[in-house]
């Protein structure tokens, strides 16, 4: 099987369950206990807090180990708004293409009556940077914006956004889940003020994450307890850390190997879909990108239809779309770039790992050729007639 589906979740690498077997057999004590073993517990904690704080540019203090990327949008959101208040700051502003998750809970607080505005996204999918300027002033609880976008790997302008929050003294959160591992920035040269991270997108464990909280932020925290420093109470979950903790330091040692070769791989996968027919389409082609994905849309076959008849032909890809019960639902995503309907609901994301090989794209480019093409050439000869 050929795995074409790293921005879903990463294999964990070896090291990482190697690391989370020992701690869950051998220093399996609570932390906060005064005893040896407790203490024991502590010091790997503390050691792990110093590799992924290495590993993403942020001193050891800012980081709070959370259960993943989902809960640290939560504490990111919720806090600043319960910042805010105080303060007068009541709006949320976000983009329109973050995470389902987070945009699920800024809906659940419109609903409450907070009010959210999204910024919207160009045809090739990159911010309105415009429309940022226009949206957020001075009653800004929170602006959010994820560093790269999960379908389409379009990275978002940070930098202009951190100036433009820091104009108006409104925190700055990055969703930069998509972001590390594949881009080489840090906490500490984004400008951001809290970021969001999973374990799992980088072959760590799944269920841990963190959020980054820049020094001297005071943060009201979600789950009351002394852990984290009051930040997020909670007996941690030390096995899950060390891997994240080892997952960090492993990408950290081969990044720009990594992202080197990823990129002449998806140049090399994308230059054969384009060439197997005119009808391909690669979504954001022209835009800056994370090197590892592939947005594309095999003319308008439903991408359902094109999975499965992938995954028969030995390679596992994802949708941006999401399933329900109901059936297909069009990307938000791709209908936040304008496309239609039929547009979104076909589109494909095949995104490489740093494990990915030449022979996988080989091996994808000839899985497409037998299996996808017969059905794109059958549609086109159906528009013509
Ligand atoms: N944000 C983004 C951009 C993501 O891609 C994901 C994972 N699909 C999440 C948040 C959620 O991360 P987690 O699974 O750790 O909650």
């Amino acid at each position: 099987m050929i795995y074409l589906d790293h921005n879903a979740t990463t294999q964990p690498a070896p090291q990482a369950v190697q690391e989370m077997l020992d701690a869950l057999t051998r220093v399996w004590a609570n932390p906060s206990s005064v005893h040896a073993p407790g203490q024991a517990a502590r010091r790997l904690l503390v050691d792990a807090r110093a590799r992924v704080s290495a590993f993403i540019g942020c001193q050891p203090a800012e980081l709070v180990f959370t259960s993943g990327a989902t809960e640290a949008n939560h504490i990111a959101v919720l806090g600043a708004l319960a910042r805010g208040k105080a303060l007068g700051r009541t709006r949320l502003v976000l983009s329109a293409v973050e995470h389902p998750g987070l945009l699920a809970l800024a809906e659940r607080l419109r609903g409450e009556g907070t009010p959210v505005d999204l910024i919207p996204v160009r045809a090739d999918g990159q911010l309105d940077r415009a429309a940022a300027r226009a949206l957020v002033g001075r009653d800004v609880a929170l602006l959010s914006v994820m560093g790269a976008n999960n379908e389409t790997g379009v990275l978002m302008p940070l930098a202009e956004l951190a100036a433009l929050a820091q104009a108006h003294e409104v925190p700055f959160h990055v969703d930069a889940t998509q972001l590390v591992g594949k881009q080489a920035l840090r906490f500490d040269a984004s400008g951001a003020d809290l970021w969001s991270l999973s374990a799992h997108k980088l072959h760590g464990p799944k269920g841990v994450g963190a959020l980054v909280l820049k020094k001297g932020l005071a943060w009201p925290s979600l789950q009351a307890g002394r852990q984290e420093r009051g930040r997020r109470g909670g007996t941690e979950n030390l096995p899950g850390i060390v891997g994240f903790a080892a997952a960090a330091e492993m990408a950290t040692a081969t990044l720009a190997d990594d992202l080197a070769r990823m990129l002449a791989l998806r140049e090399q996968l994308e230059a054969g879909l384009l060439a197997l027919h005119h009808d391909v389409v690669v979504v954001s082609a022209a835009a800056p990108r994370l090197p590892n994905t592939v947005c594309l849309r095999f003319g308008v076959l439903d991408a359902e239809q094109v999975l499965n008849k992938l995954e028969r032909a030995g390679v596992v890809a994802s949708s941006g779309a999401a399933c329900t019960a109901a059936g297909t639902q069009p990307s938000h995503v791709l209908l936040a770039m304008g496309a239609s309907r039929d547009e979104a609901k076909a589109s494909v994301r095949l995104s490489l790992g740093r494990e990915t090989t030449t022979d996988d794209i080989t091996q994808t480019l000839a899985a497409v050729r037998r299996a996808v093409l017969p059905l794109m050439q059958a549609e086109h000869q159906a528009v013509e007639a």
